[in-house]
């Protein structure tokens, strides 16, 4: 099948170039000339890889890309910034907002090409959001593996279940009643602190790798994962 590679740029002549180009190696291309048009043709089919233009009208690129890396849909998405030679300072602030890699207009097809090959390679086999990512935490789904700062951190399989929640559902705070439902289903009747027994065991798994800090005690409320402090609360 073509790989879908969805183009946002709002220059319609650099945009028409990359598709005929890529067209030309057997890609399908899409083609969105501002944010909102990106984030409407990815909610209509995800596509395998995106070409974000870092200055777009209204919201720019990296905004784009920090959306898409906050959706649990698209975070996977490769994606490679493009931005003008005077703008290669902000390349910085494109890859911290998440972007895979970045080229600098204009644009070598050539590289663009081996850009896009090696990303895809990367991503190849992998559902688009089959490792969550969380700071250092790196949660493979289907290996049902856990890597802080690519070092292996064995869980057991409720601790599993609990982080997986969490990295899906960062930042909110969830009652001991919710998780419970959530992880040991409805109909099971379990105490509450059985919860705590196990977020106990799960930050002890994090705390060597300097991690455990991320699920946070919310006083009468619960718990939430969070990179932010629970200063205030
Ligand atoms: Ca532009």
């Amino acid at each position: 099948m073509k790989k879908r590679v969805l183009c946002v740029e709002d220059e319609a002549d650099i945009r028409q170039m990359i598709r005929f180009s890529l067209e030309r190696e057997g890609y399908e291309v899409i083609e969105a000339g501002d944010a909102g048009q990106a984030r409407t043709a990815t909610a209509e089919r995800l596509p395998d890889l995106m070409l974000v233009d870092w200055m777009l009208p209204g919201q720019s690129g990296a905004e784009l890309i920090r959306r898409l890396r906050a959706d649990e849909l698209t975070r996977g998405i490769p994606i490679i910034m493009l931005t003008a030679r005077s703008e290669e300072d902000d390349m910085i602030v494109g890859l911290e907002s998440g972007a895979d890699d970045y080229l600098v207009k204009p644009v070598s097809l050539k590289t663009l090409h081996a850009r896009i090959r090696a990303l895809l390679r990367r991503s190849d086999g992998h559902d688009v959001n089959r490792v969550l990512t969380f700071g250092l935490l790196a949660l493979d789904l289907d290996a049902h593996r856990l890597r802080i700062s690519g070092q292996p951190v064995h869980l057991g399989i409720t601790e599993y279940r609990l982080l997986e929640f969490f990295l899906k559902h960062t930042g909110r705070v969830y009652s001991r009643a919710q998780l419970l439902d959530f992880i040991w289903g409805q109909n099971t009747y379990i105490e509450e602190r059985t919860v705590d027994v196990h977020i106990l065991r799960l930050r002890k798994s994090l705390k060597p790798h300097q991690a455990d800090h991320y699920i946070q005690t919310v006083r009468g409320a619960g718990y939430r994962f969070s990179e932010e402090t629970a200063l205030g609360l």
